[in-house]
């Protein structure tokens, strides 16, 4: 029998991980967080000192150092960096402000897209990101596109950073989130869009457990 492959597409802070990780809990299968990746390697830059202009700087760092991705505890997406879990660093804001400036190197998007599809082929996914059912998987089986107002990711993203005890202001994420949507929309390679066979779900004022809803009525499996 096949793998299950379910994409799930989006701008910043719509709630892609939150939601795909429940719905791959739910299936029993697994999660890939690939903006987790495209962070590790940003997380790397910092850590290393790189630019993140700096695409040959940062494909030897790729070569020097060693990320790996598995599946953490309650279904979690773990990357650690040379044996040692850094999943918890991953959302700071200065790997934040980096992350899309780095994902535009087509170098860098070409190795982490092989591991991405390498993942996908050893069994069932959920894997969330900006260009899995355009160019990672664009033959998988359901394509989801999720979406919400500005406002509210920026507070949902907000929330999930107070919680895990960063500190920053409101309007700031917001402008952070919309900066991030704009060159993620705006790059030349594998840019954060709709693909056509994708179902639009608008997030905004549902819940995680409605949306999930959604997309497993999607699936027939509600
Ligand atoms: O999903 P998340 O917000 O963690 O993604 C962080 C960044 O990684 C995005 O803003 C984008 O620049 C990049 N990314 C990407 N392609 C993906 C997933 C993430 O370019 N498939």
């Amino acid at each position: 029998m096949g793998y299950l492959r379910i994409a799930i597409d989006g701008p910043a802070g719509a709630g892609k991980s939150t939601v795909a990780k429940e719905v791959a809990r739910r299936l029993g299968i697994l999660y890939v967080d690939t903006g987790a990746m495209y962070r590790g390697v940003a997380w790397l830059s910092v850590e290393y000192r790189v630019q993140v202009a700096d695409e040959e700087g940062l494909l030897q760092l790729l070569s020097a150092h060693k990320l790996t991705f598995a599946r953490g505890q309650s279904g979690s997406f773990e990357v650690s960096a040379d044996g040692v879990v850094i999943t918890h660093l991953l959302r700071s804001v200065e790997v934040s402000e980096r992350v899309s400036e780095l994902s535009a190197h087509p170098r860098v998007r070409e190795i982490l897209t092989e591991r991405q599809r390498q993942l996908s082929h050893c069994e069932s996914v959920v894997m969330d990101g900006r260009d899995i059912g355009t160019v990672v998987m664009p033959d998988a089986d359901y394509k989801f596109f999720l979406t919400a107002d500005l406002a509210e990711r920026a507070r949902r993203r907000h929330a999930e950073l107070e919680a895990k005890g960063f500190r920053g202001s409101l309007a700031q994420l917001r402008e952070t989130i919309a900066a991030r949507d704009r060159r993620d929309s705006n790059r030349s390679v594998a840019p954060l869009v709709k693909a056509r066979d994708a179902i639009e779900i608008d997030s905004t004022g549902k819940t995680v457990a409605e949306v999930c809803d959604e997309i497993l009525r999607v699936l027939g499996r509600d």
